[in-house]
């Protein structure tokens, strides 16, 4: 069976980060950079100090090796205090730190693991394009070969934190004429190279992952920036699946487990008829309802990180764990507002940034439907 204790060095690491957050970004930094649309990157290398951005990672990089049950733990710990620290340090370990280890060559590892373990190195993944959503195989933005390595052309949107971002890692076409998931690879490529142009996208919620349409146009990248096999690119994107759903999943844990913490502690004290809300049954069912719904995608979290760590194959845990706390933190936010009534829909409340931000776990990284796919498709169906 799953065991729940929690080691004692995890224990330790994670009131690490209460003390973190709580000095380095603490709930009023977090309501003034929402407003001002900026991104608290300074926890970055305070994350690498405390080594939980190596968690998952061998010790020869700079890695602790320890294993996803860890990774969990922290990520949602992160997400409790603030959803963008969660967001940096999965883009980082989930995204970043995986892709590395499941797919790059030694010599991609050797150079940038290190970095990245010391929060020294940024990731933005640029998958989607306005045409090539949900179906991300329909991506068009080619990669041609050439003397000097590789020419990319074409367009990507909505791509968190590009421009302060150190690589993109670019999905394009590199077999004229394929079709779907074939003949795609995966490009490292530095931020800073001549021919990419980057604008926002305003939108609701997370203002402080800012997002950007991307054009590349003539971008000249090196040989050695192809990350993984040429042609296997899409195929790579899959077989990391497991680490960022389990990134989203935790993420979407302890921001729902913050408001439900928020919306009960309002219960407790505002009064109206004289007594607390929460002494009416209506909010009690309310707050009871939203704790069970937090415990039960917490649970999926588990057994997922379990699955993960214990390396079995976890395909519908991994999609059933990103539905389950996506959409818990959209009905933990959403009963929260209510119960909060004027005070939550106020700008200075944490509530409302709670909801604003619940609405991209659902669709982000794979819709809800598409989850329901692939467990259906799982059970044989
Ligand atoms: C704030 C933000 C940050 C993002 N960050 C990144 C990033 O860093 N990198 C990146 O590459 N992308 C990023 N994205 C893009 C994101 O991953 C996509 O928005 C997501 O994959 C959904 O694509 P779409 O919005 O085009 O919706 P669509 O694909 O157009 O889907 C619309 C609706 O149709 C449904 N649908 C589609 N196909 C099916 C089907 N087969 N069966 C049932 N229903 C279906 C969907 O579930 C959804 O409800 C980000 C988006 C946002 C808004």
């Amino acid at each position: 069976m799953i065991d729940f204790e929690i080691p004692e060095d995890d224990s330790a690491l994670l009131d690490s980060i209460d003390r973190m957050m709580a000095k380095e970004f603490p709930p009023e930094a977090y309501r003034e950079a929402d407003k001002n649309y900026q991104t608290p990157w300074h926890l970055l290398p305070l994350m690498g100090d405390l080594g939980m951005l190596g968690l998952p990672f061998p010790a020869k990089y700079g890695g602790m090796e320890k294993d996803w049950r860890s990774v969990a733990l922290v990520n949602e710990r992160l997400a409790y205090h603030a959803g963008i620290a969660s967001s940096l340090f999965a883009t980082t370990v989930s995204f970043g730190g995986m892709s590395l280890m499941t797919y790059a060559n030694e010599s991609q590892r050797e150079d940038l693991l290190p970095r990245l373990i010391q929060g020294n190195a940024r990731f933005a993944l640029a998958l989607t394009e306005s045409q090539a959503g949900t179906d991300a195989a329909a991506l068009i933005t080619r990669a041609q070969k050439i003397s000097e390595g590789w020419l990319i052309n074409g367009r990507k949107i909505w791509i968190s934190n590009a421009q302060a971002s150190d690589y993109l890692v670019v999905a394009c076409r590199t077999t004229p004429h394929s079709r779907g998931s074939e003949g795609i690879s995966l490009f490292l490529v530095p931020r800073q190279t001549p021919g990419i142009q980057m604008t926002p996208l305003e939108k609701l919620g997370h203002h402080c992952m800012p997002s950007w349409d991307i054009g590349f146009q003539d971008v000249v990248v090196s040989e050695n920036s192809l990350l993984g096999e040429e042609g296997r690119g899409f195929k790579h994107v899959l077989s990391t699946l497991q680490f960022s759903r389990a990134g989203q999943a935790a993420n979407s844990v302890g921001q729902a487990q913050r408001a439900t913490d928020l919306a009960c502690q309002y219960a407790k004290e505002r009064t109206q008829f004289g007594r607390p809300i929460g002494n009416f049954q209506a909010i009690q069912h309310k707050l009871a309802n939203m704790q069970v719904r937090v415990n039960q995608a917490r649970l999926c979290l588990y057994q997922l990180a379990w699955l993960i760590a214990t390396q079995r194959p976890c395909r519908l845990e991994a999609a059933q764990a990103k539905l389950v706390a996506s959409e818990a933190f959209q009905f933990v936010t959403k009963e929260g507002m209510q119960i909060m009534a004027s005070a939550g829909y106020a700008m200075e409340s944490d509530m409302q940034r709670l909801w604003r931000d619940a609405g991209l776990f659902t669709f982000g990284e794979g819709t809800s439907e598409i989850q329901r796919n692939l467990i259906a498709r799982e059970m044989g169906l």
